[in-house]
């Protein structure tokens, strides 16, 4: 088959949770993307990054208590780009040798990438996502102060909650279409994308989490990208998933998938997002095709084979 422009949106499994976990799962994760860069395709990367920016905040959070110089709470948006650039570095390193094994000469690079959102987007009214380390009564109390959301989280504690915005515009879009357009390999938009507002010609970091299957639709359309490819921990997209009746979808039309959807098939903050970007994609030109299956199978879903497809 022939040369295909593919934007791979990596889930929690291709990265581990920890740091040794990360560094070796890297290493797989990287097998997987280097069979589809032999293949002759053009490939760029997105990533989540939910338990390394939990981390990265959580440990900021430590720090300030030791250093009170150190504010005590660390922006969001620099705890995204901390989580890019730590990502990145694992994953480009393990991807560059992983093709030098292979004989494949070609550059990797992480570009840390902002993602601007609407500050008028719904979302800000209604913060969802709870993040971070649980606080007692009084460090809650504090940081609302400060000016953080925070709310009681099912009788564990008090959690920050941010909001969850849409991905309006890829900041440094241009840059990525640049590098691939050399015949470089691109990891971007890395756990949704730093999320920024335009004031003027100020770009301000806002406390909110973009989700990575959203922001990666974006990124494969900006790139008129043929396949947007989302890596999870399941083959396939099921029907009434986890009940007897299960039942495993190949290819779909996108009417059916947004049937799916609305028949609510798809677990809210799971599978839904990846669905709902998948629609997305696949509706948004000819051509265009989503494909949702495990890390593993990334080759033979792109030819055909398996995963769970997404076609207008
Ligand atoms: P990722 O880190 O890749 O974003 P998530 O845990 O957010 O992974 O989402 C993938 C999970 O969604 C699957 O492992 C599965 O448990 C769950 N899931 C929910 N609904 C479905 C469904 N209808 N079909 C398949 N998996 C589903
Ligand atoms: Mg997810």
């Amino acid at each position: 088959m022939g040369k295909k422009r593919i934007v791979i949106a990596l889930g929690g499994n291709a990265l581990g949770k920890t740091l040794p976990e990360q560094y070796l799962a890297v290493q797989e994760t990287s097998k997987a993307i280097a069979d589809l860069i032999e293949d002759g395709n053009e490939v760029i990367i997105s990533h989540g990054n939910g338990p390394q920016v939990g981390m990265i905040n959580n440990a900021m959070a430590a720090y300030s208590k030791t250093d009170p110089s150190h504010p005590a709470i660390t922006p969001l948006s620099v705890c995204v780009a901390m989580s890019q650039a730590y990502i990145g570095y694992d994953l480009q390193n393990a991807l560059k040798e992983e093709l030098l094994n292979r004989g494949i000469h070609k550059n990797v690079a992480t570009v840390i990438t902002q993602v601007r959102v609407d500050e008028n987007d719904p979302a800000f009214l209604n913060p969802t996502k709870p993040i971070g380390h649980f606080m007692t009564k009084e460090e809650a109390d504090k940081a609302v102060e400060s000016g953080i959301q925070v709310m009681e989280d099912a009788g564990r504690g008090y959690r920050r909650v941010v909001a969850s915005p849409k991905p309006a515009e890829i900041i440094e879009i241009d840059t990525v279409r640049d590098l691939l357009n050399a015949g470089e390999i691109v990891i971007a938009s890395g756990g949704g994308g730093i999320p920024v507002i335009r004031k003027n010609n100020h770009l301000k970091g806002v406390g909110a989490v973009i989700d990575k299957d959203f922001a990666s639709c974006l990124l494969a359309k900006e790139l008129n990208a043929d396949f947007l490819i989302i890596l999870t921990a399941v083959e396939k997209v099921a029907l009434r998933f986890g009940t007897p009746d299960e039942t495993w979808l190949d290819a779909i039309s996108v009417e059916e998938a947004e049937q799916y959807i609305s028949e609510g098939h798809f677990a809210p903050g799971s599978m839904l997002p990846k669905v709902q970007a998948g629609v997305e994609f696949a509706a948004s030109a000819p051509g265009r095709t989503s494909l949702i299956t495990l890390l593993e199978k990334a080759r033979d879903g792109v030819n055909g084979k398996t995963g769970t497809r997404i076609m207008k």
